[in-house]
């Protein structure tokens, strides 16, 4: 690897404030900000869009077929395609969420992304949150963060963001969603949702998000500056 680019991944549960931190991190070291999530939504929005069964397997896996998902950065921002079309919207409704969760599943899907993911970490000093990047996708990353909070904690951010975003739901049903992905994401057989060997366990239950920000930074800059 380029001794000068610098990979750092940040797996982590639904809800536990990955993307906000790592998009506020990525920004003040200068890296650019990989979501890996939006490309499993974006698969699982195709399918939908497909009318396919997202837990029917060989369908799933069918959907690829012909497909382009691709993901492009511009000032630092990250856009979402699907056959060259701007979707970074639609990923991000709950019904996209849990199409994601589903088709994650399938090897044949995580097989798909797995050559974009590495191509852009490749070229660019960057921070890639998902669930395997530390311990799939970038076994040679420099930082390896597992940033996670109690169930109830994340649930609890996830309806006020949904509050601030106009569309609130209820927190017994988003606590739900979050329960359910949790265990979807760690009992797959493919890839499941854990912590990587190496890397630093982060526990934000209590710390707000400047603190989690901060706590990144100086974990970056400690195992990178040595
Ligand atoms: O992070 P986000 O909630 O956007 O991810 C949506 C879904 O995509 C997750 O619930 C998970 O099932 C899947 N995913 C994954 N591996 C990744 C990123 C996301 O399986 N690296």
């Amino acid at each position: 690897m380029n001794k000068k680019i610098i990979n750092v991944a940040i797996d982590g549960p639904a809800g536990a404030g990955k993307s906000t931190v790592s998009r506020a991190a990525a920004e003040k070291l200068g890296f650019v900000y990989v979501d890996t999530g939006a490309l499993y939504r974006t698969v699982g929005v195709n399918a939908l869009r497909l009318g396919v069964d997202t837990r029917d397997r060989q369908a799933v896996a069918a959907t690829l077929d012909g497909v382009s998902v691709d993901l492009a950065f511009e000032d630092g921002a990250q856009k979402t395609l699907l056959n060259g079309e701007d979707v970074s919207g639609e990923i991000r409704t709950p019904a996209a969420s849990m199409a994601a969760s589903d088709v994650s599943a399938v090897p044949e899907v995580r097989a798909f992304l797995f050559d974009l993911q590495r191509d852009i970490a490749k070229r660019n000093s960057c921070i890639m949150d998902g669930r395997d990047i530390g311990t799939v996708v970038l076994p040679d990353a420099q930082v390896k963060i597992f940033l996670t909070a109690s169930a109830e904690e994340r649930a609890k951010r996830r309806c006020a963001e949904l509050e601030l975003k106009g569309t609130p739901q209820k927190y017994e049903d988003v606590l739900a969603e979050i329960n359910e992905r949790d265990y979807n994401d760690s009992h797959r057989e493919i890839a499941p949702l854990k912590p990587a060997e190496d890397g630093v366990i982060l526990d934000t239950t209590e710390l707000n998000i400047e603190q989690v920000i901060e706590a990144i930074t100086n974990i970056v800059k400690e195992k990178t500056e040595k």
